[in-house]
C-alpha cells in the first residue's frame, strides 16, 4: 500500500511549498499536465501556468513534463513554457521516468514527482523513489468558476482605475 501514499497532498501546483523542496534536496520536478497543471479541454499552458513554471525556474529547479498525452497535445501545451517533455509516457511504467531524470541529469531522490492520480504519477514515482506530490485534479466547474471570477475582477479594477 505505501507505493501508492503520495509524500504530500496538496489542493494545486500553486500551492506546493517549493521552499520545503528544496530544503528535502530536491533538484528537479517531474509533471503532469492534465487535471494537474490544466483541466484535459485547455490546450495551451494557460497564465497560471506560465507564471508558476516561470517562477519554479528561477528558483533553480530543473523541469520534464512526463505525460501520458499524445504528442499532438504536449507539443501544443509546451509551447508557451517551452521545458523538457515526454509525451505518451506510459506512466505508471518506470521508463519515461528514467528518461525524465537522465533529461534533467539528476537523481531520483532529487525528483518530486507532482501529478494528480495516485495509480499513475504517484505510484510509478514511488516506484523509483523519487519524493512524489498529489494534487487535487482540477474540476472543470471549478476551473471556469475561476475564469469567470477573473474577468469579474478586471472589470472591477477597470471600473476602479478609470475612477482614479
Ligand atoms: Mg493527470
Amino acid at each position: 500500500m505505501k507505493k501508492f501514499y503520495p509524500d504530500l497532498i496538496e489542493d494545486n501546483v500553486q500551492k506546493i511549498d517549493l521552499d520545503y523542496l528544496v530544503n528535502n534536496n530536491i533538484k528537479g520536478l517531474i509533471l503532469d499536465i492534465d487535471n494537474t497543471l490544466v483541466p484535459d479541454y485547455i490546450k495551451e499552458a494557460d497564465d497560471n501556468t506560465v507564471k508558476w513554471i516561470e517562477k519554479v525556474k528561477s528558483m533553480g529547479f530543473k523541469i520534464c513534463i512526463v505525460s501520458n498525452a499524445s504528442i499532438k497535445r504536449v507539443v501544443r501545451f509546451n509551447e508557451n513554457l517551452g521545458v523538457n517533455a515526454i509525451p505518451r509516457a506510459s506512466k505508471p511504467r518506470r521508463k519515461s521516468f528514467m528518461k525524465a531524470l537522465e533529461i534533467m541529469e539528476i537523481k531520483p531522490e532529487e525528483t518530486a514527482v507532482i501529478g494528480d492520480q495516485i495509480f499513475t504519477d504517484i505510484y510509478g514515482g514511488n516506484k523509483l523513489n523519487m519524493f512524489t506530490v498529489l494534487v487535487k485534479p482540477i474540476d472543470k466547474k471549478e476551473f471556469l468558476l475561476i475564469k469567470v471570477k477573473r474577468l469579474a475582477e478586471r472589470f472591477v479594477l477597470a471600473k476602479y482605475a478609470k475612477k482614479k
